[in-house]
């Protein structure tokens, strides 16, 4: 993974020495030396991450991340802030202005670069709720509402820390806005978890009698709980245990001893997060179901694909991440028709579209263009890992024949030609996209069909 990372400090040589550490990290860096800078510059550049001095002549840390925090154009932008202090009030204070964590100097990279790609991974899932909102609002599916909610009611909390102080703390400190349960085991915490709807998991990583990093891998992977934040308890200089849990997908993090408010503000902060995203898959299940899904197949209509697809372009365009078109049209359809019915056909369809769906990444985007043509946007996503995608599906078609009775339990095999097309240069549009993608599926046809072919370069 690569990221975008604005760096912020008014002493030259702290911008030089967190560059060199970023780029040989492959980071892409960009740099601003005082607030005002950095305000521009985040606003044009529009990073993955920003990392922030606190300590900066005329604005300082704090004031620009408020702002940040206050401009739509980069309010969902993480925020580190870095500093050379470390007192609890500072962190409460950088937590407080919007900032999604704190760091302090002198830098452990290890648990910089964790940090830096975990903040950039959970980025990329609301940037992808915001895009399809944005998309849902262009075609007029989605009404915009305001965010006051986000706060309003208690979160529902549950805890796992069997270390009597450090629970006290947290129940005593939390209960009076949230709702708290605690689990006693392991085997209760599954139990719960499955069951209650919480908002946030508070996980021990030392726990006695369990491995907490198993624990949070485990609740990673639950159904229930793929999408519940996780804030993670570690020991002082415990990096590498950090460092994993990052890894693995925890939010966010507390060092004991805790501090009450710094607990207060990281807890508040995963709750607003994980509301906003619930919100924003709430609104675009309701709205947009009927106007944007095809209703053989349940996938995306092409209404909807056009219309993702030009947000898509538009943000590779500005922040220079490629997108990868493919476009999947059925072999000999028509004499499956002709041969075995209407029915058969529409079998075969349905079967075909699960098959997509199912063997591409949560960010892609799979619809049904109309016919046997399909379609898969794979966003930020290299030639090279298009090619292998198509390759991988063109083979889970062609492997396995496709039911066309289900009562009979008649087969017939079939197979896919895929044309595939990258986002390229900064006038690129999305009926362009298309276009070259479908050259690419004309030779994947005259070239004999059952292949796959990249638009020519
Ligand atoms: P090629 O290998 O060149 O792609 O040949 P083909 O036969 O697949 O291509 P053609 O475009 O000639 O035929 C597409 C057929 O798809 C025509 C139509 O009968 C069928 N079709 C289109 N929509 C539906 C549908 O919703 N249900 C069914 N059962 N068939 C459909
Ligand atoms: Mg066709
Ligand atoms: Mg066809």
């Amino acid at each position: 993974m690569t990221a975008r990372v604005l760096i912020v400090d008014d002493v030259p040589a702290n911008l030089k020495l967190l560059d060199a550490k970023l780029t040989a990290e492959y980071f892409d860096v960009f740099k601003a030396s005082s607030g005002p800078e950095a305000l521009d510059a985040a606003r044009e550049q529009q990073p993955d991450i920003i990392l922030l001095d606190v300590m900066m002549p005329g604005m300082d840390g704090f004031e620009v991340c408020r702002r940040l925090k206050a401009m739509p154009e980069t309010e969902h932008i993480p925020v580190v802030m870095v500093t050379a202090l470390d007192q609890p009030k500072d962190r409460v204070q950088g937590l407080e202005a919007g900032a999604d964590d704190f760091l302090t100097k002198p830098l452990n990279d290890l648990a910089l670069f964790a940090r830096v790609k975990s903040l950039v991974r959970l980025k990329m899932v609301t940037d992808e709720l915001r895009m399809r909102e944005a998309t849902g609002q262009r075609i007029g599916a989605l009404t915009v509402g305001g965010d006051n909610f986000l706060m309003k009611e208690p979160g529902r909390i549950l805890v796992i820390d069997d270390r009597p102080t450090s629970l006290k703390r947290i129940t005593e400190t939390l209960s009076s806005e949230h709702t708290l349960t605690v689990a006693e085991s392991q085997d209760e915490l599954f139990e719960l978890a499955t069951q209650g709807n919480f908002d946030l998991l508070i996980v021990s990583l030392t726990l006695q009698e369990y491995d907490g990093l198993r624990l949070c891998s485990q609740l990673r992977s639950l159904e229930a709980t793929r999408q519940t934040p996780i804030l993670a308890i570690v020991e002082d200089g415990d990096t590498s245990r950090l460092v994993r849990a990052l890894d693995m997908g925890v939010n966010d993090y507390l060092v004991r001893p805790m501090e009450r408010n710094e607990l207060v503000a990281r807890a508040r902060s995963q709750l607003r997060r994980k509301r906003y995203q619930d919100y924003l898959r709430d609104k675009f299940q309701q709205g947009l179901e009927l106007a944007i899904t095809d209703g053989l197949t349940g996938l995306y209509n092409r209404r909807y694909m056009e219309g993702h697809l030009s947000t898509l372009v538009a943000d590779g365009v500005k922040t220079g991440k490629s997108v990868a078109l493919l476009i999947f049209d059925i072999d000999y359809f028509k004499p499956v028709n002709d041969t075995y019915g209407h029915a058969a056909g529409d079998a075969v369809l349905k079967q075909f579209a699960t098959r997509i769906a199912q063997n591409v990444r949560g960010i892609d985007l799979t619809c049904r263009l109309g016919g046997e043509e399909f379609v898969v946007v794979m966003p930020d996503t290299d030639l090279a890992y298009a090619m292998m995608v198509a390759e991988r599906l063109r083979l889970r078609v062609a492997s396995e024949p496709f039911v066309l009775n289900a009562e009979t339990g008649q087969t017939l095999e079939i197979t896919v030609s895929i044309g595939i097309a990258m986002t390229e240069g900064s006038h690129d549009t999305a009926s362009k996209l298309l276009e070259r993608a479908d050259q690419g599926l004309y030779r994947a046809k005259r070239d004999g069909r059952n292949r796959v072919a990249a638009e020519a370069a």
